[in-house]
């Protein structure tokens, strides 16, 4: 049996192992935290989100850049970061944002999304734990007529691959969704997706990473890897302080750890970090049971079991987790005054997290080209939960 050693127990790492295991590899994975899921699948905005994938680079990002960096609400926070990453980053990303390449890419991710669902199903069927699935679509509001006319265009696209979208009235919507009625004189249509669902990402990626420590994955934790030891263009053990873990095969799968280890190899990964706020609440009488995207505010309210999780913000200042005060209290503003009978705003648990970004927003996945033994599953950015099963079982098929 062949020994692989995956870096990273987020979502991308331990689904990754799971797939593997079930290839016949004997797997461990090495994670610097305390356990599994600690990274930026911990407080995600929880969203199994199939049918929105079309690029964060494209025509419209370009067109809306100065708003973004001038604009008083802007979702969108830039703060100078003199880094020649960032910049090389923000150069491909601008050469991504063509109406040809974003519909390019935006079919590639597709397709992974539509894996996910397919091997989300599989790993369903295979195990029996509780992460709060919630299969019941999702809602997307708009409150402008701009916005909701190039919707419309959008969706009558994106149903070629088979989502289903249905347009609602906003009495239609706050029928099937009541944690609405709050906003009903702002809306001007909403949107549902029927395949869609949400769940606790990182509850999901701790009880699999149980089922795999069942199945004989070993998980090394507190164990951060600085180096690798190399022979002949092949890595014959990664480094750890002190420690060598040696193996045939190895996986970086290390979220926006992933470029600081390619690079020890030679290898140039096109991701960088881009900062996101989430807040967590304990429900009240009148939470979601859909999941909802705010595509005005471009926030997400998901609930799980007994929280309801609202998360958005893009914002690029280099690897730092700080919260900015007044963006949280914008998004916590805005949630309570969307939401108000949802959610005990007074008791809100605040994060941050950086999603791991490619310029093109598909991921990195399969064989590096310069080192012999080593794989990528990097770089899902704003989709990891969604694309974690379906790129685990792309990279598991492609060793
Ligand atoms: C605010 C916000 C909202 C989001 N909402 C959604 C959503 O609704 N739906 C969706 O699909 N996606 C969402 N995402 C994106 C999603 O959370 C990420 O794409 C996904 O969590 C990335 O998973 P990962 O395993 O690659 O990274 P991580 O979860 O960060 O895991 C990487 C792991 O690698 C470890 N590591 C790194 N370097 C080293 C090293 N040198 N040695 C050892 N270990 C190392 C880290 O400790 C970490 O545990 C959101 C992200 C944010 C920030």
């Amino acid at each position: 049996m062949k020994n692989i050693i995956i870096l990273g127990a987020g979502v991308i790492g331990v689904t990754s192992a799971y797939f593997l295991r079930k290839r016949g590899f004997s797997v461990t994975v090495i994670d610097k935290d305390v356990k599994a899921g600690q990274g930026t699948s911990y407080g995600n905005g929880a969203q199994l989100s199939y049918s929105k994938t079309f690029p964060f680079s494209n025509p419209s990002t370009m067109r809306k850049l100065p708003q973004y960096l001038f604009g008083a609400n802007s979702p969108v926070h830039f703060y100078p970061v003199y880094d020649m990453a960032f910049f090389r980053w923000a150069a491909e990303f601008v050469g991504q944002s063509t109406t040809k390449k974003s519909v390019a890419n935006n079919e590639k991710v597709v397709k992974l999304a539509l894996q996910s669902r397919e091997a989300l199903r599989e790993v369903l069927s295979e195990t029996s734990f509780n992460f709060d699935l919630q299969q019941n679509g999702k809602l997307y509001t708009y409150s402008s007529k701009e916005e909701y006319e190039k919707a419309k265009a959008f969706i009558a696209a994106q149903n070629d691959y088979g989502f289903n979208w249905q347009q609602l009235t906003v009495d239609e919507a706050i029928a099937k969704e009541p944690a609405l009625s709050a906003r009903r004189d702002e809306l001007v249509g909403v949107s549902y997706c029927p395949i869609d669902e949400s769940g606790d990402c990182e509850k999901f990626t701790r009880e699999l990473a149980s089922v795999c420590e069942a199945e004989g994955v070993k998980f090394l934790y507190n164990t951060t890897v600085d180096d690798f030891v190399v022979q002949n263009g092949r890595i014959t053990a990664v480094v750890a302080g002190a420690q060598r873990y040696e193996a045939d095969e190895f996986v970086i799968a290390a979220g926006i750890g992933s470029a600081a280890l390619a690079k020890k190899l030679g290898d140039y990964l096109p991701v960088y970090p881009m900062k996101g706020y989430s807040i967590t609440a304990p429900i009240k009488d009148n939470a979601p049971k859909i999941s909802i995207t705010d595509e005005a505010r471009r926030i997400v309210y998901s609930t799980i079991g007994d929280r309801l999780r609202v998360a958005g913000i893009a914002e690029f200042s280099g690897f730092n987790y700080d919260i900015r005060r007044p963006i949280m209290i914008k998004l916590i503003d805005d949630a309570s005054s969307s939401m108000p009978d949802s959610a005990d705003w007074t008791q809100v648990e605040e994060w941050t997290g950086l999603r791991p970004m490619t310029p093109s927003t598909v991921p990195i996945i399969g064989r590096s080209k310069r080192v012999g033994n080593l794989s990528y599953n990097v770089g899902q950015g704003m989709l990891g939960w969604t694309l974690a099963c379906g790129s685990a079982k792309r990279l598991a098929q492609a060793l």
